[in-house]
Parts: structure tokens; C-alpha cells; sequence
């Protein structure tokens, strides 16, 4: 990514096709999609990459098994499709998980979930409805093009308990194996970004959008506010997108509030939980756990905890600083103390997090959880473009529908290439060479997050020793790390890194009591962007404030 003071230079007062407002999924997605079909793209986010509901997901590329339940075969069909493509394309970073469903000796078999999974098993590959034909010419053509995860099958207890271990004092009688797939959602969205300006779109963090210019009675342009220096800078642009998602409609809200048609956005917020894998063991499996009322949650392995959630409740707090409330926390530890016959509390917690996802409601009173998760596109009089909605799983596809009706309303012949650009490149930990004191565990965590790129992060911990050091003591993310962060990919702050480049807020937030990892990071922060003494320290300094924002410290700071 450009640093942000060439990123400035590049964006005010010059003139582009396109503008994308907000950096999450979504807007990444809008601003590939548009660059690979040769437009010209600014896109402007105005906290950090992916800060929004995007840094805040479950983590999870999946189809959604829940929606199967809501007869959504549609969004499910498409979602299982764009799970199956992000394997392909980002491999190091999209990876399948065996999910598992336990049953007990006092239990009956769910027959009614075997059926769902075997139509969740149909609709998860590309082979359906195409002739035989077709499928041998594809496959010659490209052997991976099938990818798609085992057919789900029972296994008996032993399997059960080597795949997640945690189980044993349920002494489960067998379980539904099947697959979903995880990522690091953060790493995704910088990744899509990455590959946006390999196309050319130049993109600035830090630039809130206050305006929308009018050219001639259309959207034609954005007035923005750069953080760094306050100042008030704007662009001419021939589209104007709005991708702020459960934000969208702060964007000129006389048309994205007022004017009929228009859907609305219903915030829905979603609590997580994540505990060291010492005190609930889910092995190398994922295990869906009854929550009651019908409802259940997950408890899934994610950079070596145990990733407990979410909770789905209409949310009308404040949408900019979502934080995980004291009766969520409540309910998913109650839930996973029963299902596991453990018991543990807000002390026993890594982190927390909470987000708001930005669902559409139909106008009828129902409750979030049965609220559409679809996307919606939506062109107001203006001519500017809102996509909101959907989810992680489908920004790809959100992003093509958008850029589609760009192409149709101009009349360009431009089709959508995504389906075909990888995202990253790949590398496997073995063909990594770790300096001294660079261990496995941290090769296979570069590897994951920055695939090639990983090559990078460990040229600099090689040049300089120093930056070869864990950010917080046991964790395998490094020094160096901070340093990529504010050279190429516009880390700002000490949470930009703490929270996003690296999920060191997420996974280890009580060792991030202690001000040494924050003071270090600033420190390098510093380094690279020139800050003096005084602001370093001032960095560090507001780290606890922001960690408190964000609520990621259950002992300390929930609401
Ligand atoms: C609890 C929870 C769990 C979820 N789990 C999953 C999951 O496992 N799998 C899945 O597929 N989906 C999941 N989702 C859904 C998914 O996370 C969202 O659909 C997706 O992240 C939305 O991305 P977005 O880019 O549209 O919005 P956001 O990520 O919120 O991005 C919008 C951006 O716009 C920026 N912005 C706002 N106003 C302005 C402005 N004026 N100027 C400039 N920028 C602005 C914001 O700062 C923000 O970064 C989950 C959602 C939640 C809440």
C-alpha cells in the first residue's frame, strides 16, 4: 500500500471514475472489482482498514447453516459458492474446519440436521447442474477447480474427543462431521485492498468523508477530512459508492433515509468471547453449542484459542463504539459452561469484542436473528450507489453486483474478472527460513496472514535482531510486524496494530494491561514515521483508552 502522505498527494484535488466511501469488506471488494475492470478508483476509509464490522465478524467463510433453517437457500447456495472461490483464490488465508455436532448417550439423533447437511453438502459445489462434459473440460483445465470440502459423515467418540478434546466429560456418543471455513478477517480485507491497488486504486485511511459534491445535480465527488493534519480536502469523481455498511445511512441521509424504497438498516450487535485453550480445548475443530431457545453458538479454534460466539440482538447504542455488553458475555459463557461441564468466568477471558452488523430490515417487526442477511444495492436520485448488508462470505459477489450496474448505467463493455485474481500469494511455513530466535509457531502465523509477503516481515527481523522479538511475551506475532504495518499497509496508531494488523487485542488483551507491548509498539511506530519522543510516548499512552473503547478486556472494561 502507498504510505499515506503519497496516498494524500495521489487523491486531493484530482479526478476519478470512481470513489468508494468506507474501507471495510465491502468497500475492498468495490474498489478491486472496479480497478480489474480498468476504472479509475480512490477509496477513502475514515478510521482504520476493516475497523468497522469487518474486524468484528465470527471469522468464519461459510454458507450458513442457520440460514438453511430459514428455507434461505438462495443466500446459502451463493455464500457456499464464494466460500468454495475464496479457497481457491486465497488459500493461505481462507482454510476449511471440521465443524462438529455432538450427540449424548441420552440423546436422540438429529435426523432433521442430517438432511439439512446433505443439502448443505449438494449446494457447496460447483458440480451441480453442469453436464458431465463440462465437468471434464473444466477440471483438464484446472484440476483445483472442485475444491470443496468432504461430504459431511458421523464419527464415533474416539474422534470426537481427539478432535475436540474439551468434550470428554460429555462422554458424547458420536457427532455430525462437517465443514466451514475460517479466516482472519482483518487480513482479508488488506489483502483485497492490496490487490485493488495492484489495479491502480489508491486508497487513504484516516479520511472521513463529510460531503458529497454535486456536479451538475449528480454525485460527483467526496469532501473528506484528513486526520493527520485536519484539513478539509476533496475530489471530483464521475461515481460516487457508499459502502460504509451499518453506517450507509450517514451518507447524504435526505436520500439513503428519506426518499421511499430505500431499505433500512437494522443494527444487530454480536458478542464474542475467546479463552485460552488450556481451559476449553476445542483441538482442531470447530463445535456448535446449544444456546437455548433454539438458538446455539459456536466455539471455534482461531490463532490457537478458543473463539466463543456470537450473540444476536437488536442493538440501538452507539454504532461507532460497539462493546461487548456484561449480559452477552453472560449468556455465552453459561452456555459453553453447561454444554462442556466447565465453569468458566469474565476472569478466565483473553478477549471480547463486539460488532454491529448492518441488517436490512424488511419494515416488519421481527427480530434480528430472522432478519435477511442479503445484500442490498440501492441508487438514489443523486445517482450515488449504497451497498450494504450481506456478509464477509459474499463481499465478492456484493461488489461485481454493484460494479455491474456502474458498467450497465454507462453502457461500457468492462466484465468482472474477480473470480479469477488471487488474493495474495501463498506460502507455505515450510518454505519460509526463520531468522534466530524465529520460531515454527510464528512462520506458520506469517505465513497464514501475509502468505509471500511473509518473506518481508522476516527480511526485517533477519537485517535487525531486535525486530525478531514477540510483541507480547509468548504470542508468536513480532516486532517487525510493526513496522510492515506502518510501511505498507498505513498503521496509524498503537490499536491499529494491536487490533488489526496483528489480533494481539483480541487474543492476549490481559498481557496488554502491561504498558511494555504498547510502548513498543509506539516505539517502532515512531521509528518509521518519524514521530518524536513525545509523540511516541503520547501513542502509547493512549493505548488503554482505545483497548477500553473497544471493550476487549472482560475483567476490566465491559459495559
Ligand atoms: C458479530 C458478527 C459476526 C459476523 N460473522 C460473520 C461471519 O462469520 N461470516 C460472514 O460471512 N459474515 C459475518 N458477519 C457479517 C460481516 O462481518 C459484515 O457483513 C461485513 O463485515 C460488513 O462489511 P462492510 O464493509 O459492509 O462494513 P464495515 O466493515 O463496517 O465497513 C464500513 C466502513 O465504512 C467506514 N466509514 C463509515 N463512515 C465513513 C465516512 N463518512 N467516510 C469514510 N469511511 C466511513 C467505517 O469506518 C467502516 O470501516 C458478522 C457480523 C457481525 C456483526
Amino acid at each position: 500500500m502507498l504510505s499515506r502522505a503519497t496516498a494524500i498527494e495521489a487523491i486531493a484535488g484530482r479526478h476519478f471514475e470512481v470513489v468508494v466511501i468506507g474501507g471495510g469488506i465491502t468497500g475492498a471488494g468495490v474498489a478491486l472489482d472496479a480497478a480489474s475492470r480498468g476504472y479509475s478508483v480512490a477509496l477513502l476509509e475514515r478510521g482504520d482498514y476493516a475497523e468497522g464490522t469487518s474486524s468484528r465478524s465470527s471469522k468464519m467463510v461459510h454458507g450458513g447453516l442457520r440460514y438453511l433453517q430459514n428455507l434461505d437457500l438462495g443466500l446459502v447456495r451463493e455464500a457456499l459458492l464464494e466460500r468454495q472461490l475464496m479457497v481457491q483464490l486465497a488459500p493461505h488465508l481462507v482454510y476449511p474446519t471440521p465443524f462438529l455436532v455432538p450427540a449424548f448417550p441420552d440423546e436422540r439423533r438429529q435426523r432433521g440436521l442430517g438432511i439439512g447437511l446433505n443439502m448443505y453438502d449438494v449446494m457447496a459445489t460447483t458440480r451441480v447442474g453442469r453436464s458431465r462434459r463440462e465437468m471434464r473440460a473444466s477440471k483438464e483445465a484446472d484440476e483445483d477447480y472442485y475444491w470443496s470440502p468432504d461430504r459431511h459423515r458421523t464419527i464415533d467418540r474416539d474422534e470426537v474427543l481427539q478432535l475436540v478434546p474439551a468434550l470428554a466429560p460429555r462422554d458424547p456418543k458420536n457427532a455430525y462431521l462437517f465443514y466451514d471455513c475460517q479466516t482472519d478477517d482483518v487480513r482479508l480485507t488488506l489483502t483485497v485492498l492490496g490487490e485493488a491497488e495492484r489495479f491502480g486504486a489508491v486508497m487513504l485511511n484516516g479520511a472521513e468523508v463529510t460531503e458529497v459534491l454535486e456536479r451538475e445535480g449528480r454525485a460527483g465527488g467526496v469532501a473528506f477530512v484528513e486526520a493527520g493534519s485536519g484539513e478539509r480536502l476533496e475530489l471530483t469523481a464521475d461515481n460516487v459508492i457508499n459502502a460504509t455498511g451499518v453506517f450507509a445511512d450517514r451518507i447524504r441521509p435526505e436520500e439513503t433515509i428519506e426518499e421511499e424504497d430505500v431499505p433500512r438498516i437494522s443494527p444487530s450487535r454480536g458478542t464474542h468471547v475467546l479463552v485460552d485453550r488450556e481451559k476449553l480445548s476445542t483441538g482442531s475443530a470447530a463445535c456448535i453449542v446449544p444456546a437455548g431457545e433454539g438458538r446455539a453458538i459456536f466455539a471455534l479454534p482461531w490463532y490457537g484459542r478458543t473463539l466463543i460466539g456470537t450473540t444476536d440482538n437488536d442493538f440501538e447504542g452507539d454504532i461507532d463504539h460497539p462493546r461487548p455488553a456484561g449480559e452477552d458475555v453472560a449468556y455465552l459463557l453459561d452456555a459453553v459452561n453447561e454444554f462442556f461441564d466447565v465453569s468458566l468466568g469474565t476472569g478466565d477471558l483473553v478477549g471480547a469484542y463486539a460488532g454491529v452488523r448492518p441488517l436490512i430490515a424488511t419494515g416488519d417487526p421481527k427480530k434480528s436473528v430472522d432478519i435477511s442477511r442479503k445484500a442490498e444495492l440501492y441508487e438514489t436520485s443523486s445517482g450515488m450507489l449504497t451497498i450494504t448488508g450481506g456478509k464477509l462470505t459474499t463481499w465478492r459477489r456484493m461488489a461485481k453486483q454493484t460494479v455491474d450496474r456502474l458498467v450497465e448505467r454507462e453502457g461500457r463493455e468492462a466484465p468482472c474478472h474477480t473470480a479469477e485474481i488471487p488474493l495474495g500469494m501463498e506460502a507455505r511455513p515450510d518454505d519460509l527460513e526463520a531468522p534466530d530466535g524465529v520460531g515454527e509457531e510464528a512462520l506458520e502465523q506469517l505465513a497464514f496472514r501475509y502468505g509471500h509477503a511473509a518473506r518481508k516481515v522476516l527480511a526485517l527481523a533477519r537485517e535487525e535482531p531486535k525486530l525478531a522479538t514477540p510483541i507480547v511475551p509468548g504470542r508468536p506475532d513480532l516486532l517487525a510486524e510493526v513496522v510492515i504495518a506502518a510501511r505498507h499497509e498505513q498503521a496509524r496508531t498503537v490499536a491499529d496494530v494491536l487490533l488489526r494488523r496483528t489480533r494481539l487485542g483480541l487474543l492476549a488483551a490481559p498481557q496488554l494491561r502491561d504498558p511494555g507491548p504498547a510502548r513498543a509498539v509506539a516505539a517502532a511506530l515512531g521509528g518509521e514515521l518519524g514521530w518524536s519522543r513525545r509523540e511516541v510516548k503520547r501513542a502509547a499512552e493512549a493505548w488503554p483508552a482505545a483497548a477500553a473503547e473497544a471493550g476487549i478486556d472482560p475483567a476490566g472494561s465491559l459495559v
